[in-house]
């Protein structure tokens, strides 16, 4: 396919687009998986406390597309936070996983009340120097505790993925992650799908004669973040990654950007979250 990719700053790449698998348990993680390979994914965004590595590894696997052309995230659960906590849960989710690497390895929370993300930093640092971790980065950081980290380590993480969708832009946070070299990646992209049904989105859709979930996906690769839809259903696995054949226009770009609500966070607060 034709599917972009983002360089990041270590020179690593991952595709703009892939698959989302929250809350989907180990037999419904496989052949989801699975279909999403077949139609062309070749990013796959897991976690630890998803408890479906081994359902992830199982489909990459029954695929028939090789490990070394799929780019595969999974995330450190915030009660493994601290350094041996660390290197010890990761090497239980590469067994898990059935791989001896992965692409890109995030702590999933700061979860700050810890006091723990700096020294779980340090060892992703080490991850990374293994190659065991081909890249690092963080997931639902703020921009005091991505000084934090750089300012301990020196290493900067190459991807913060947050919260983003249509009507929750996230701007300061994108405007910072750009002045660092950090990439952003949007988690519940679709707004869980409630923002679906949103009418601007709606007539958008219909002049490209696309669906909303495209438009919105497509909305997210226009303004160069990486997202990751989740669908356990082929046909919308399919549906959401034929999005390559068209772009949105400035004006529906800025028509959409209108839609953006301070009060529209749908997952917890990372400065209090677990
Ligand atoms: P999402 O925004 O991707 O929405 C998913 C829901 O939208 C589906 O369950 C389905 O109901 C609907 N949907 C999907 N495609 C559709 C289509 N084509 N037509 C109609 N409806 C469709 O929500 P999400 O699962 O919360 O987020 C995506 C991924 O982001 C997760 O699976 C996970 O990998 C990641 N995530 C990360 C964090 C984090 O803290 N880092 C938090 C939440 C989610």
């Amino acid at each position: 396919t034709n599917q972009p990719f983002i360089t990041f700053h270590d020179g690593n790449s991952i595709p703009q687009v892939g698959l989302g698998v929250w809350q989907t348990p180990n037999d419904g993680a496989a052949p989801a998986v699975s279909a999403a390979l077949a139609a062309g994914y070749r990013h796959v965004d897991t976690a630890a406390v998803y408890e479906n590595e081994e359902g992830v590894g199982e489909g990459i696997r029954s695929s028939g597309v090789a490990r070394k052309d799929i780019f595969l995230t999974t995330k450190l659960w915030n009660n493994d936070q601290g350094f041996d906590s660390t290197l010890k849960a990761f090497d239980a989710s590469l067994k898990r996983l059935g791989t001896d690497y992965v692409d890109l390895y995030l702590i999933h929370w700061p979860s700050p009340h810890r006091g723990l993300f700096v020294d779980t930093w340090k060892a992703f640092v080490r991850l990374k120097e293994e190659g065991r971790a081909r890249s690092i980065g963080v997931s639902n950081f703020y921009p005091d505790h991505l000084t934090k980290i750089i300012g301990e380590t020196g290493v900067v993480p190459v991807i913060n993925q947050i919260e983003l969708h249509p009507d929750f832009q996230q701007k300061e946070h994108r405007a910072f992650h750009e002045k660092h070299q950090i990439v952003t990646q949007s988690w519940s992209p679709l707004g869980q799908g409630k923002i679906l049904d949103n009418s601007v989105i709606g007539g958008i859709a219909k002049r490209y004669g696309k669906t909303p979930a495209q438009v919105i996906i497509r909305w997210h690769i226009d303004n160069g973040l990486v997202v990751i839809p989740k669908s356990v259903t082929p046909s919308r696995i399919e549906e959401n990654f034929k999005v390559f054949d068209f772009a949105l226009s400035a004006e529906d770009m800025a028509e959409i950007a209108k839609l953006d609500s301070a009060s529209a966070r749908i997952g917890p607060d990372p400065m209090t979250a677990s």
